[in-house]
């Protein structure tokens, strides 16, 4: 029987000899699974349905003891390597091409300790499965909006959404990970070990080893939210949004409110006639006492003449799942993202230019409004350098049919364009598509010197390269 092709770091390929790949199956706990076998299908399917690589083969780990085999192979034979938790990266970075791929979705365990509100969180873990445990116990820690998430990639990359006003990033709640680095070797990193490592996993991806576990503080929030949303015809959202910031600088911590411009998709509470219209939409939700909620909602609720206003009490766990029917898995998607630290009328003319000209009927855009504790760290104490963004925008572009791929990806670049000058120049590298590598330094700003070098010390050979990748400095 002849050996595996594998693609290997050098962008050439090597074959694997059937011994190798046999004794791996011996050691694992897991399981190797090469094209065509079970599983194999299920690890190299993501989130984005632009990615469709076909990886030379995958390891299915079970625990941490899988992973430091699985990177010790690719270690030795230098092999191109891929890791995969929730599989939600918009770029595809979680999935490579002819290379060897760690796929983590089966590591789901969460462990909550009620009494000293922390978490132990395995990286298949999603964000439905962290939110179920800890909302068990009236707990949360902040994460994003779209439950199927993956925890993992998503704290790397920094973390924000509805309560990060309130109770910062995803990573100024991480006290420690379990990390296998380069060298095949399990540590653990927190701010008394391997600090500078503990540092630079805080917002710089996976570019410095594999985490195997994380450990978060909780906060008391819940079961019930003050939440939902207030959808508003598009015609009137200029004057909307101009009001609208002028409520975000002034909004307590414990308010958040994305707004999203769309064609109307057949909600129950929308009356027919709106289905398929472009609208725009306050999504808000009060991390706190309701009756505060109440008063802080007020003048969001005032705003014009709203089609609905379904703010209500909702089961914190269901809040985090409100938009999964919109972002369902299957579905073809081209990012573009902006920081800014206000959005001036002229930049709001711009953005509704655009939505009067969507591409696909499932193409948004999106302004999530953060700060409040996220502003209150230093931006250096982590590495997500962006700290001033007041609003972070994203062109999300999705549709369906292969043959609008030049349009809807032309449509999210003009808009990035347009956008530009009034932007940053910070973005968030988990909403990052994967033609911007040029764009990672600006990403980090003056963190990435400090990046690269942690870098050269974990991971020299740049193994853990697909990422927004962070060079190794020489
Ligand atoms: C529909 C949707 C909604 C989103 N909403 C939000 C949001 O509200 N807030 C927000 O902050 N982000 C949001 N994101 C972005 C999200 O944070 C990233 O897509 C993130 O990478 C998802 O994590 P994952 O584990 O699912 O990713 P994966 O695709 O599995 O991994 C992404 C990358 O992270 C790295 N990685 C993953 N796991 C590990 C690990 N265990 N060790 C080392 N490296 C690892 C790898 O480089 C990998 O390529 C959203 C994304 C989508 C698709």
């Amino acid at each position: 029987m002849t050996g595996l092709t594998i693609r290997t770091l050098d962008a050439s390929t090597k074959a694997l000899a059937p011994d190798t790949i046999a004794a791996l199956r011996g050691k694992l706990r897991g399981a190797v699974a090469l094209p065509g076998e079970d599983g194999y299908d299920a690890a190299r399917s993501i989130w984005n349905a632009m990615i469709d690589r076909r990886p030379g083969f995958v390891v299915r780990c079970l625990g941490a003891a899988d992973v430091i085999d699985a990177v010790k192979l690719a270690r030795d034979e230098k092999l191109l390597l891929a890791v995969r938790s929730g599989g939600h990266s918009i770029a595809g970075n979680a999935v490579c091409e002819g290379g060897l791929l760690i796929d983590l979705s089966l590591m789901k365990s969460v462990r909550v300790d009620p009494a000293s509100r922390t978490a132990r969180v395995e990286p298949g873990a999603t964000l439905a499965d962290f939110d179920k445990e800890a909302q068990a116990f009236a707990l949360a820690a902040p994460l994003g909006i779209n439950s199927t998430t993956g925890v993992a990639g998503l704290t790397l990359g920094g973390g924000f959404g509805w309560t990060t006003r309130k109770f910062g990033l995803t990573i100024d709640n991480l006290i420690s990970a379990d990390v296998v680095t380069a060298d095949a070797e399990l540590v653990h990193a927190s701010d008394e070990e391997n600090q500078d490592l503990f540092w630079a996993l805080r917002g710089g991806g996976g570019n410095f080893g594999v985490v195997t576990s994380f450990e978060f503080r909780l906060h008391p929030l819940g079961p019930e939210v003050l939440s939902g949303l207030v959808v508003h015809p598009l015609d009137e959202a200029g004057e909307l949004l101009s009001r609208f910031c002028h409520i975000a600088k002034e909004a307590p911590d414990e308010l958040t409110t994305w707004v999203v411009m769309r064609k109307a998709p057949p909600l129950p509470f929308l009356p027919a006639e709106w289905h398929g219209k472009e609208v725009l939409i306050f999504a808000a939700c009060y991390s706190g006492d309701m009756q505060e909620g109440e008063k802080a909602t007020k003048a969001l609720r005032g705003l014009g003449r709203p089609i609905a206003d379904v703010i209500s009490p909702h089961p914190f766990t269901a809040w985090q799942a409100a938009f999964d029917a919109l972002l369902m898995p299957g579905a073809r998607n081209y990012w573009k993202s902006h920081d800014f630290t206000d959005l001036p009328d002229v930049a709001i003319k711009v953005i509704l230019d655009a939505v009067r000209a969507l591409p696909s009927p499932e193409c948004e855009v999106f302004i999530a409004h953060v700060g409040g504790a996220m502003a209150r760290v230093a931006p250096n104490a982590t590495a997500w350098s962006n700290r001033n963004a007041h609003f972070i925008m994203n062109a999300h572009t999705r549709w369906r049919d292969k043959a609008e791929d030049a349009a809807c990806v032309a449509w999210a670049r003009q808009l990035f364009e347009a956008t530009a000058p009034f932007a940053s120049g910070s973005v968030y590298v988990n909403f990052m598509p994967e033609d911007e590598n040029d764009r990672v330094a600006n990403a980090y700003g003056g963190n990435y010197r400090r990046l690269a070098e942690v870098k050269r010390r974990y991971d020299p050979q740049n193994l853990f390269r697909m990422n927004q990748n962070i060079r190794p400095t020489k």
